[in-house]
């Protein structure tokens, strides 16, 4: 999908909402649209929001220490909320540690009526994780709709990022149309991830 045109997410309004700390624990209450951002940890997320709502705020909200195992959750533009997952399965992290996330996430996904799709980022130079495997097999059974946000495609020229793609995405058995390349140092694919995020939540910003 290349993206042509007008900038589709222009970020007028960011409002930091608030964290989920626990399973069942507080969430916004809200009735705008919802999408969210999971991978794992060190996947570039926080580098990649900066990016795709040009703004450096909502990534350091979410690295403020305490809130880095939150579920945060921002308005934008009084449009739609978007929601920074906690990273997953750090490696040097305890593995008892490694599968807190679990629960969390699951928390969430299971009390969010209003979540329209999430954003799964995996790293062009990884293999997909027994982690990312068990986030996609629960996002299909819960019938929420998936994009994958490759990252570090700057990492590779384009034949060898163009197998990287191919490989990835055959073994999740993919959609072409769900993968989207991404650099958040080059800013490639920003304006695509931003188009196909836009058109899950179903409305302009
Ligand atoms: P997070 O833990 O998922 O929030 O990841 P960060 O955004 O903190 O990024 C983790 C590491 O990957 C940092 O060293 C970043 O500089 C690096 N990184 C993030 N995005 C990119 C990218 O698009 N290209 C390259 N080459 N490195 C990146």
């Amino acid at each position: 999908m290349a993206a042509t045109g007008a900038d589709p997410l222009i970020v007028r309004q960011l409002e930091f909402l608030g964290g989920m700390a626990s399973a069942g624990g507080w969430r916004p209450d809200s009735a705008l649209p919802e999408v969210a951002f999971a991978g794992r940890s060190n996947v570039g997320k926080s580098s990649l929001l900066n990016v795709l709502l040009r703004r450096r705020g909502a990534a350091r909200v979410s690295r403020t220490p305490g809130r880095t195992r939150e579920v945060n959750f921002f308005r934008v533009n009084d449009s739609f909320v978007l929601v920074d997952l906690p990273g997953y399965g750090y490696a040097r992290v305890a593995k008892e540690r490694r599968a807190e996330w679990r629960p969390l996430i699951e928390g969430y996904l299971r009390s969010s009526p209003n979540l329209r799709g999430l954003v799964l980022l995996l790293d062009a130079r990884r293999d997909p994780s027994d982690d990312d495997r068990a986030m996609l097999s629960y996002l299909a059974d819960s019938e929420t709709p998936v994009l994958v946000a490759i990252t570090k495609m700057d990492k590779f020229g384009t034949d060898a990022g163009r197998e990287r793609i191919d490989a990835i995405a055959s073994a999740l058995e993919l959609d072409a149309d769900q993968v989207v390349p991404v650099s958040a140092r080059t800013g490639m694919g920003r304006d695509d991830l931003a188009a196909a995020l836009m058109e899950l939540v179903g409305s302009a910003a």
